[in-house]
């Protein structure tokens, strides 16, 4: 993993990944490949930065993943460097262009790349933890981060852009959704995580929010461990996780089992 050196290296293309070791896992068809990620942005220093800590980064340093970080200011035609214009029909802000940004997809993904392509957006689907297993599934993924009041909606047909929300709120741009997607999905790349048992087993992962955790020391503040967790029995352990996992997810989130409930679970 190479971090950005310096501010005057801004405009190059940053790339995050070492394949000295790349491991590489499995896709559908049984061939070795290493999970792609390639986003376009307008402040490509601002990347790895989460995404190169613990064990995610681990999985970036030891090739599990790659990571490039494109400047979008690279595929601007005049020497202002220029990406936005005012919106048509007027309002306030700026718009990024139709042309330098399909530039820039055309440039960071030619004819024949299989990778989805994704434009972080307020109105686009919500984020789920199943969007991350189906991305995690294939070869990789081209995140825009958009910037402004958005981009021209022409770039978004054009290119196939699949709009993306991380959640109901306004963010100052898209690279910190690109950042919470892309590390939902590399978590779940073979070898990322040491123990695959915690993904199964976490939050979403049946359609229920996760039960409580505790740990020592026994009493904490005149609060203790529930007693069926020091029990050492194995089914009563796993029953009380199920049915607070449940209690949980009716109080906080019953969105949650409608859903399931429609999937059939
Ligand atoms: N005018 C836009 C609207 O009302 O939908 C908001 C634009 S926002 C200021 C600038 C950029 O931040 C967006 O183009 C998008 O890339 C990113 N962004 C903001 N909120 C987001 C969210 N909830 N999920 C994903 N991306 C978001």
């Amino acid at each position: 993993m190479r971090p950005p050196e310096s501010k005057n290296q801004r405009h190059a293309m940053v790339a995050f990944a070492t394949p000295s070791c790349v491991a590489g896992h499995k896709d559908r068809n049984g061939r070795m490949t290493t999970f792609a990620a390639t986003v376009l942005t307008l402040f490509p220093e601002l990347f790895p930065g989460p995404l190169g800590a613990s064990l995610v980064g681990r999985g970036l340093v030891d090739g599990r993943w790659t990571l490039e970080a494109r400047d979008i200011r690279d595929s601007a035609t005049d020497r202002h460097r220029t990406v936005d214009d005012t919106p048509s029909g007027g309002g306030a802000g700026m718009v990024l262009r139709a042309d330098v940004l399909a530039a820039a997809i055309d440039a960071a993904s030619p004819a024949g790349d299989a990778r989805p392509r994704l434009l972080m957006s307020p109105r686009g689907r919500p984020m789920t933890q199943a969007m991350a297993r189906e991305l995690a599934a294939g070869p990789g993924v081209l995140i825009v981060a958009g910037r402004f009041e958005g981009v021209d909606e022409r770039v978004i047909e054009a290119r196939g852009l699949r709009e993306v929300s991380i959640g109901d709120y306004v963010l100052s741009g898209g690279d910190i959704a690109a950042m919470a997607i892309l590390d939902a999905v590399a978590r779940l790349l073979p070898g990322v995580l040491g123990n695959a048992a915690s993904i199964e087993s976490e939050s979403f992962s049946d359609g229920l929010l996760e039960y409580p955790h505790y740990t020592r020391p026994q009493m904490f503040e005149g609060r203790a461990i529930p007693e069926v967790l020091t029990s050492g029995d194995h089914g009563r352990i796993a029953a009380w996780r199920r049915a607070e996992a449940e209690r949980l997810t009716v109080e906080r989130r019953p969105d949650l089992l409608t859903r399931r409930r429609d999937a059939g679970n």
